[in-house]
């Protein structure tokens, strides 16, 4: 097995502060969302949700007939639907990920700085090198990328997909190049025993959390099942009863028996979880490590960017769309069609 990395320098990554929304009233609220239904009718557009957002906007998505889902589904949901604009509230990639699929529609954001960590460490030049001295392996990036490094790869993946994808071109004897998120990698290089090369990017959210405050939550809590997102630190992935993507961890709390989950991935996911499980206790995996008080701060920075407030604004305006180079556009979309074809190919 392969344990090279890339001998380049991974970026400083600036992590905002978490946006502080004014706080509204229960009316101010009603009147606000009631706003941004009629907006969506009148620009015939639809929300696509991600589940780390928050539950306002997970629940609006839902309520106006638009979906919240993990970045497979969110990928999807653009080309199956009739809308002629898609407001993703989410974070960058997630945008250009369904304007690349759906050139002819108008995508639109509430916030276009909310960016992602792996993402922003994986710059498309730096990348763009790393992939020229290494042409014989295949290029698997995550969703979590530019479009620029979209369009050098062979293969897009997202959590949900990444191991039957790569378990795939082990059987065919590849040699896989895995950008950007090297826990993820790690993680799926152990699964399948493939030949990878590891880009040395993190998430800021998956990585706080800590081994020796969660081994203590444990024994506090011994019916419960730890469940992990695969982007967490190894010493987090080894406590877990469940490692899977954001639908695999949502469909654990409904169809597992424990009373209480210990849960590391961001928080933004337990609307979704209590809405499906109501009677179950949610427990947020520590991010504070010695002497935590379990109160988690798991929440991405760049997520919390999406609100009400902003949501209403781009609708009225119509600003915040994302735009992408045509030329780079037509080279971006071959990996995600590849994905999404082999998803199709696995589920009928
Ligand atoms: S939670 Fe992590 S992977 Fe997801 S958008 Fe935020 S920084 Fe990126």
């Amino acid at each position: 097995m392969n344990n090279e990395t890339q001998p380049m320098r991974i970026p400083r990554i600036s992590v905002p502060r978490h946006p502080v929304w004014p706080a509204l009233g229960a009316a101010e609220k009603t009147a606000l969302k009631a706003r941004i239904k009629t907006l969506l009718k009148e620009r015939n557009a639809l929300l696509v949700s991600h589940y780390y957002v928050d539950g306002d906007l997970q629940a609006l998505a839902e309520e106006t007939g638009g979906c919240v889902a993990d970045s497979l589904e969110m990928a999807r949901f653009g080309s199956e639907t009739d809308a002629e604009t898609l407001v993703v509230c989410g974070v960058r990639f997630m945008g250009e990920t369904a304007k690349i699929l759906n050139p002819e529609k108008r995508v639109l954001m509430p916030e276009l700085k909310a960016t992602c960590s792996l993402d922003e460490g994986c710059p498309a030049d730096a990348f763009s090198a790393f992939c020229d001295a290494h042409p014989d392996h295949t290029v698997v990036v995550y969703a979590n990328t530019s479009v620029e490094a979209k369009a050098r790869a062979d293969w897009m993946v997202t959590s949900s997909i990444a191991l039957p994808i790569v378990k795939y071109l082990r059987a065919q004897d590849k040699k896989v190049l895995w950008a950007p998120d090297k826990h993820l990698g790690h993680y799926i290089q152990q699964v399948t025993g493939v030949d990878m090369l590891l880009w040395q990017g993190s998430c800021v959210v998956h990585e706080e959390f800590k081994s020796v405050a969660l081994e203590r939550l444990r024994r506090l809590h011994p019916d419960a099942a730890v469940l992990v997102h695969p982007e967490s630190p190894d010493e987090i992935i080894e406590q877990a009863d469940v490692i899977g993507s954001t639908t695999a961890l949502i469909d654990a709390v409904a169809s597992m028996h424990n009373p209480e989950f210990i849960i590391a991935t961001d928080e933004g996911i337990f609307w979704k979880m209590k809405q499906l499980a109501p009677g179950k206790k949610l427990i947020a995996a520590p991010t504070a490590g010695e002497g935590a008080t379990c109160e988690s701060c798991a929440h991405c920075p760049w997520m919390a960017m999406n609100a009400l407030q902003n949501l209403e604004q781009v609708l009225r305006s119509g600003g915040n769309e994302i735009r992408i180079n045509e030329a780079i556009r037509q080279k971006a979309v071959v990996p995600i069609q590849r994905m999404l074809d082999f998803s199709k190919a696995q589920s009928a």
